[in-house]
């Protein structure tokens, strides 16, 4: 059987990349487990009036290049080990992209869907004062990921400020424009996947201009991705969301979905299409298959059964490394997750930036920022991946980015002595 633990997958990557690189061994040791860990439990008075404790993680994964960063998940499977493993992502996605920044994680197990606003408040403020000493704009600053958003980050904000006594928007990103945050933040994930989706294309010669696309996932990242794909020319003709997902030939139509989506809670019930299973919306026939969920959907289970040419990760760790294989060996293109959603904590740290500087960047300005380095990451990753093809190693796209990341790490701790 597979093994499915989040962090046990991550490490599995990490020993791939270490091994192919020759990574030192100081380095790996400190490398194979995160630096700092807080579990913590937070009360909340209920609308019924009854008290529930929640139980919150925050995870320092490394910080050799800088304080720790990521996003903050609401979810009830949130486990600690889930945490562990997008806190090693981030740090090796802050990396590829040459951020000063480390990687973080966080997470708190609740059902977000069926607590009220009030709740998903005091629940917000009860985790910032829970983990108060174990973030600041230069310790570790969170931002939103699967079920937070701009409003929760608002709170957060907010709640640290009234701790320390004075306005500190820099300990958190992905805030709502009006309190601090960044123009474009809010599909920086979605537009800089799509940098990536470009340059994949025109590598493996698939034309983006009626090529049929498959989204799973509804969220932050997948409905602005359906939006932008389908003003690069791109057919979506598939698309689901935790209940299910729907197909049509012929397209499906982005305003309808959204407005499905806003009022029955789900895309399943959208009209024009046939209804399919979250299984189904992976293996069908399209160029391009977009996870843009939750982890461990591409599987041994049904890696030999996808059909598109190419997987352009925009959630984090939607394919296990044993499936990674599979694709390769089918000749289907992976773009790695640390990679394709790295826009996200790319305009994150521009929000950092211009919040610990006091400036406001037009929109403009973080869109051609983002462009940047984007492709400068990308082009870091082909260029590794190509230098080892010169030897003779045939190396996945996610190995030769994890190259290029870890490396990057390692010179940091030797720099500074951690080894
Ligand atoms: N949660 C996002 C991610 O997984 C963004 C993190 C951030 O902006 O710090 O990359």
């Amino acid at each position: 059987m597979e093994d499915l633990n989040p962090f046990n997958i991550a490490r599995r990557q990490l020993d791939k990349a270490a091994e192919i690189m020759n990574l030192e061994k100081g380095a790996y040791e400190i490398l194979k487990e995160p630096m700092e860990t807080i579990i913590v439990n937070i009360p909340v008075k209920m609308h019924d009036g009854s008290i529930k404790v929640f139980q919150g993680f925050r995870v320092h994964y490394n910080t050799a290049r800088g304080p720790g960063k990521g996003g903050i998940r609401y979810h009830p499977q949130e486990s600690l080990d889930t945490v562990k493993a997008l806190a090693a992502w981030m740090t090796w996605k802050t990396s590829l992209a040459d951020l000063p920044l480390g990687g973080a994680k966080g997470g708190i197990i609740c059902d977000p869907k069926s607590m009220t606003n009030e709740e998903l408040e005091t629940l917000s403020r009860g985790y910032i004062r829970a983990i108060r000493s174990f973030i600041g704009p230069k310790i570790d600053i969170p931002a939103p990921d699967v079920y937070t958003n701009p409003q929760i980050m608002a709170w957060m904000y907010d709640e640290y400020s009234k701790l320390v006594g004075y306005n500190e928007p820099a300990v958190i990103t992905g805030k709502p424009v009006e309190a601090n945050g960044s123009e474009g933040r809010y599909d920086s994930t979605a537009l800089g996947g799509m940098y990536i989706l470009e340059e994949s294309a025109k590598l493996i010669g698939i034309n983006l201009k009626g090529a049929k696309v498959a989204i799973q996932g509804f969220g932050n990242a997948g409905s602005f991705a359906f939006k932008l794909a389908t003003s690069l020319g791109a057919k979506v003709v598939a698309v689901s969301d935790s209940k299910g997902g729907i197909y049509n030939e012929e397209g499906l139509d982005f305003e309808k979905l959204n407005e499905t989506k806003s009022q029955k809670g789900s895309v399943v019930d959208y009209e024009k299409g046939e209804k399919i299973t979250n299984e189904q919306l992976l293996e069908s026939d399209v160029d391009v298959l977009i996870p843009a969920a939750l982890e461990n959907q591409i599987t041994t289970e049904n890696a030999d059964k996808i059909k598109a040419k190419l997987v352009l990760e925009l959630a984090n760790g939607p394919t296990t490394p044993e499936a990674d294989e599979i694709l390769f060996e089918k000749g289907v293109l992976t773009m790695p997750d640390f990679l394709v959603n790295s826009g996200g904590v790319i305009v994150s740290y521009f929000e950092w930036v211009q919040n610990l500087s006091g400036t406001h960047w037009s929109e403009e300005e973080v869109y051609n920022k983002l462009k940047e380095v984007m492709l400068r990451s990308y082009k870091s990753m082909i260029d590794t991946q190509n230098t080892y093809k010169e030897k003779g190693i045939k190396i996945t796209p996610r190995t030769a980015a994890y190259i290029v990341a870890v490396d990057r790490v390692a010179k940091a701790m030797k720099a500074r002595g951690w080894y």
